[in-house]
């Protein structure tokens, strides 16, 4: 131990002391001091813990599961360290460790992306990894990039046992990727949930075939294998089976080489069983007793906002976060639950901890919510505009509120006038950021006696949900227009599959006839059915099989695109459309539509990420997306862009012109998330304009009128939102 590592710990110690006679939560600045005088720190701190230490990993559930494991580890009579509040960086474990001077086990929730800078230090015996879904895209990259960030850093500390979770496809490839002694958990039996839309994983990392389920459970996980190599799910070293689930909790047995054993656990959830069999895994191999064990998780509160439960003004709240897809469609299935009239309430903020990039609202199954018909929707937070519109799409009309005060206010008004009854359920759902303010405002409402204070003066009228309303009067015997999602399985990041949404609803709202036909991968399509063709992006691997696809239909797209038919597409499905891109350092023949080409300067770590404003001939308006790419684009002399880069932020097509995307006939090319149509209506109504005459052309029909103006207040709203904060 230097001199160095003692003049860390003594300032960090002391900085603790500090704060805590200043009445401030210590949080993550001990650690942080600790950390600029030795770097090292937390290889001499973790020796604090005698018996050994747990990371806990993963997308979703790190919090909950870390803090139980403490929980559970403290009623088998052990002294724990844990970062509870779930600073989950180097600094945040450092400054759980500096507040205590010695405890048996460490329990520490880690960021994915930050357990190469911590396992290497505190080389602890067991990593827990529990999941990985789509999260925060736009600081990871791609999810590839998370996995060889976790294989690199069990590999720097080869004595750590993996424990993870066998049904997900990508902690299994992580397993098979090190050499660290593991251990998979999983369920043996299909809980039979109903599906949602988007997932990831969709792809063999060892052969670049397609997964095949036996069944799934949610998200990727489930028993799965490769319809082409042997990848396929482990053997579970912790099984669990015959699961019962009631509103009051799960049950489950668990069978591993010690036997069978029953547990349960309160909490009524699909992803709660993972969690139950996860902790169930740690406590197992570290021979902490059943009863220690099931005595913890029956008692378990968590009280941070997370499945947090309260009774304010006769309502029942719940309070949960929710910050991927995933998590936010498992959220709506328990508001779903509940069939009665209740308000739902969606907080999304886009600070740096929640990721800039909110494209991924779309990809939740908001569409599910629209025919509870007595619901009262609200939506808030930093991007409420943006939820607003996405829930505009899923045919719910949400009111914007200020904050969870805000929402009771308008409700209190509800129960006056009789739209809601007195006693209608609460749900409140916040992403990371938003999470504690409304944690902190409900804490605060319970406190005083569960009053919330005034009914809102500013009173709107009742937003209850109402499925879109579609006029059919000419829908009746005419032919549809065809939209075209190409390759969704493969092409679907970001929320791009959003565009077809706001396609189709464009359409229906003003009583066109409209049929979205998904081509799947190896299935084909005739082009000379269809008004226009969509695709979007994708990681680096889907978009090559994806690539070799496409080059099997090329003469088809053809002479879909020289016969002026709509194309739109974003970011990889775009790279795919001109002569070449590369994927690593192999150069990926294109189609060739496009007069351009995708080069890839340094690593795909080196990505354009971020938010932009453009200007482009097909709106009057900004036009605003969202990049995050590693290919930059060349177009040859003579290809227009489909906009320029007017913000400072952002870059285009690459680091140097400030064009973004292009335009060629009628295709689109963009690297524009977001989904770009959400909050860009013009240019959305811009290629259903070129898909009616193509329609008409192909009915021999004479061109159609101009479309009718829709009221898009709700997305120029989101959109001046961003183009206020951008320029
Ligand atoms: N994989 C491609 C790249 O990084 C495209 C990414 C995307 O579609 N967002 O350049």
């Amino acid at each position: 131990m230097g001199l160095r590592y003692t003049l860390a710990k003594a300032a960090g110690t002391a900085s603790r002391w500090g704060l805590r006679r200043l009445g401030r939560n210590a949080g993550n600045v001990p650690g942080k001091i600790a950390r600029v005088i030795d770097p090292d720190v937390l290889s001499g701190l973790g020796r604090r813990c005698s018996e050994g230490s747990i990371i806990t990993v993963g997308t979703n559930g790190k919090t909950s599961t870390n803090n139980l494991l403490a929980d559970i580890f403290e009623a088998a009579g052990k002294t724990v360290v844990c970062n509870r509040s779930g600073a989950n960086l180097t600094e945040g474990i450092a400054s759980a460790l500096l507040q205590t001077k010695q405890a048996q086990w460490g329990l520490f929730e880690c960021d994915e992306l930050w357990l190469a800078l911590v396992l290497p230090r505190l080389k602890s015996d067991y990593v827990l990894l529990l999941n990985l879904f789509r999260d925060q895209l736009d600081r990871c990259g791609e999810i590839d990039r998370i996995q060889t960030s976790i294989a690199g850093a069990l590999a720097s500390s080869p004595d750590t046992v993996l424990i993870y979770n066998g049904d997900d496809p990508l902690c299994a490839a992580i397993a098979n990727a090190v050499d660290n002694r593991s251990y998979a958990f999983g369920l043996e039996e299909s809980m039979e949930l109903a599906q949602n839309t988007v997932t990831d994983a969709q792809m063999c990392q060892q052969c670049n075939g397609m997964i095949r389920y036996r069944y799934r459970q949610y998200g990727q996980l489930g028993d799965y294998y490769c319809e082409q190599c042997d990848f396929a799910r482990p053997p579970l070293a912790f099984a669990g089976s015959h699961i019962s689930m009631s509103p009051r909790g799960v049950s489950v047995d668990v069978r591993s080489s010690q036997g069978c054993e029953r547990v349960s656990t309160p909490q009524a959830t699909p992803y709660a069983v993972y969690n139950l069999i996860a902790a169930y895994a740690v406590c197992s191999l570290t021979d902490i007793p059943l009863g220690a064990f099931q005595k913890a998780v029956d008692a378990f509160n968590p009280r941070n906002g997370r499945l947090q439960r309260y009774c304010i003004d006769g309502h029942d709240v719940l309070l949960n976060l929710a910050k991927n897809p995933t998590g936010f469609n498992q959220n709506l299935k328990i508001i779903e639950v509940d069939r009665g009239p209740k308000v739902a309430a969606f907080f999304i903020n886009d600070n740096l901890a929640d990721g800039r990039d909110i494209s991924w609202i779309w990809d939740i199954d908001f569409e599910e919510l629209a025919d509870h018909q007595d619901t009262v929707v609200f939506a808030g937070g930093t991007r409420a505009h943006d939820v607003a519109v996405r829930l505009k799409y899923a045919g719910i009309r949400a009111t914007v509120v200020e904050d969870i005060a805000d929402v009771f206010g308008r409700l209190k008004g509800l129960v006056e006038r009789g739209v809601l009854p007195e006693d209608a359920g609460v749900y409140a759902i916040a992403n990371y950021t938003a999470l504690p303010t409304v944690h902190r405002s409900l804490d605060a409402m319970e406190a005083h006696g569960g009053e919330s204070g005034e009914a809102s003066r500013d009173m709107q009228p009742a937003s209850l949900s109402t499925k879109a309303t579609e006029s059919d009067a000419s829908m009746q015997g005419e032919a549809p227009v065809v939209i075209a999602h190409v390759l969704p399985d493969l092409l679907n990041l970001y929320g791009d599959g959003g565009n077809i949404r706001v396609l189709e609803q464009r359409l229906k709202w003003r009583g066109i006839p409209v049929e979205v036909r998904r081509i799947h991968h190896n299935e084909s399509i005739d082009l000379t059915e269809v008004d226009l063709v969509f695709m979007g992006g994708g990681p680096d691997r889907e978009q090559k099989l994806a690539s070799e696809q496409l080059l099997a239909m090329r003469d088809d797209l053809a002479a879909y695109v020289e016969a002026d038919g709509p194309l739109l597409a974003i970011c990889g499905g775009y790279q795919i459309l001109g002569r070449q891109w590369l994927w690593g350092d192999e150069l990926v023949p294109g189609l060739g539509l496009l007069a351009m080409e995708t080069r890839r300067p340094g690593t795909s770590a080196d990505r354009l990420i971020d938010n932009m404003v453009l200007e482009s001939p097909l709106a009057t308006h900004p036009v605003v997306g969202y990049e995050n790419h590693a290919g930059r684009t060349y177009l040859d002399k003579g290809l227009e862009g489909f906009g320029r880069v007017v913000s400072s932020c952002g870059h285009g097509n690459n680091d140097t012109d400030r064009i973004e995307g292009t335009r060629y006939r009628n295709i689109v090319g963009t690297y524009s998330h977001g989904p770009l149509l959400s909050k860009n209506p013009e240019v959305a109504d811009w290629l259903l304009q070129r898909a009616l005459e193509r329609w008409a052309s192909r009915y021999g029909q004479p061109a159609p009128q101009p479309l009718e103006p829709l009221d898009d207040s709700e997305e120029l709203a989101a959109n001046a939102v961003m183009v206020k904060r951008l320029s």
